[in-house]
């Protein structure tokens, strides 16, 4: 009797066993199919919410091209219908030939600590100039060639990264450093820079390539580049007085008509700060002069031309 009863126990345990594994395989997958629908459900919402800023943003973007906040895209496909800096620098033509000399005040490889000094003695005496400048990404070298551009002067450029042993290395890498500052300037000032002076002048020796070739490219490019007809003395190391900086140039101007005069604007070069509105002063008293930033209708001073 009692191994019948045992038997009995046994087939209903296994019965209970079996019917809870059915339960189980049929109850947990609907489960799990109804919260992986749930699931699905969401992320199928999360999507079309996307989708829809994805559109949104892409009319943005389209609309702000339209009025011209510019890409890097469009900088490579910029054309020169866009403000220049000549255009920006000076105004309506006016008429300079009253002026029996023309002065042009040039600052290399800025922007330095010096940089808002000079722009400030510029603006008191209301003189105008050209920026020869290198690449510089700090936020106060970005503020810099901004007020340059604002202020009426005209931004120019004098290569990326000023290492004569790159930049003159190969016409590939000539071409790559000038786009290079180019570009940026452009990106930072809406301003497309076509002003070109050489590190070290078009009558540099140091260059490994010809210099004929640079030429050639920046003619293609419909860049004009500008040497020096008076050199201020103040890009020999160690400290130039302000006097002897103001009598070299005063030297300079009293011979030419079109002066070009070079200066730095270099963090170590305060003399040259100090002697700018002296120089300017002193211009002013002794001769009949105009003092310009540099323009399409500069006339070009080249030590080496294009054959
Ligand atoms: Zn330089």
């Amino acid at each position: 009797m009692e191994g019948t009863y045992d038997r009995r126990k046994r087939i209903r345990r296994l019965k209970k066993m079996i019917v809870g594994t059915i339960i189980a395989m049929v109850v947990i997958p609907v489960i799990a199919s109804i919260i992986l629908g749930i699931r699905v459900y969401s992320l199928q919402k999360e999507v079309m919410g996307l989708k829809e800023e994805l559109t949104a943003t892409r009319k943005q973007l389209e609309s702000s091209e339209e009025t011209g906040i510019y890409t890097t895209a469009t900088v490579e496909t910029s054309s020169r219908d866009i403000p220049e800096a000549a255009e920006l620098a000076q105004e309506p033509e006016e008429d300079y030939s009253m002026y029996d000399k023309r002065i042009y005040l040039t600052f290399d490889d800025g922007p330095s600590r010096n940089t808002d000094k000079i722009l400030d003695i510029l603006k008191e005496y209301d003189v105008k100039a050209t920026f020869f400048v290198v690449g510089k990404t700090d936020e106060e070298s970005v503020r810099a060639y901004q007020r340059i551009v604002a202020e009426g002067h005209t931004l120019a450029m004098h290569s990326y990264s000023h290492k004569y042993s790159e930049i003159y290395a190969s016409k590939e890498s000539f071409e790559q450093d000038l786009r290079q500052l180019q570009e940026y300037l452009y990106q930072i000032t809406g301003v497309w820079p076509r002003f070109y002076r050489f590190p070290g002048g078009s009558s540099n020796t140091v260059s490994k390539v010809d210099m004929q070739e640079l030429i050639e490219y920046l003619n293609e490019s419909g860049i004009t580049y500008f040497d020096w007809n008076i050199a201020s003395g103040d890009a020999i190391s160690g400290q130039l007085g302000k006097d002897t900086i103001v009598n070299n140039c005063i030297g300079g101007i009293k011979a030419k008509q079109e002066c070009m005069i070079l200066m730095h604007d270099a963090s170590d070069k305060n003399s040259t700060v100090e002697a700018l509105s002296l120089l300017i002063e002193q211009v002013r008293s002794s001769e009949n002069a105009v003092f310009l930033p540099i323009t399409d209708e500069t006339t070009t001073v080249q030590h080496r031309k294009a054959e």
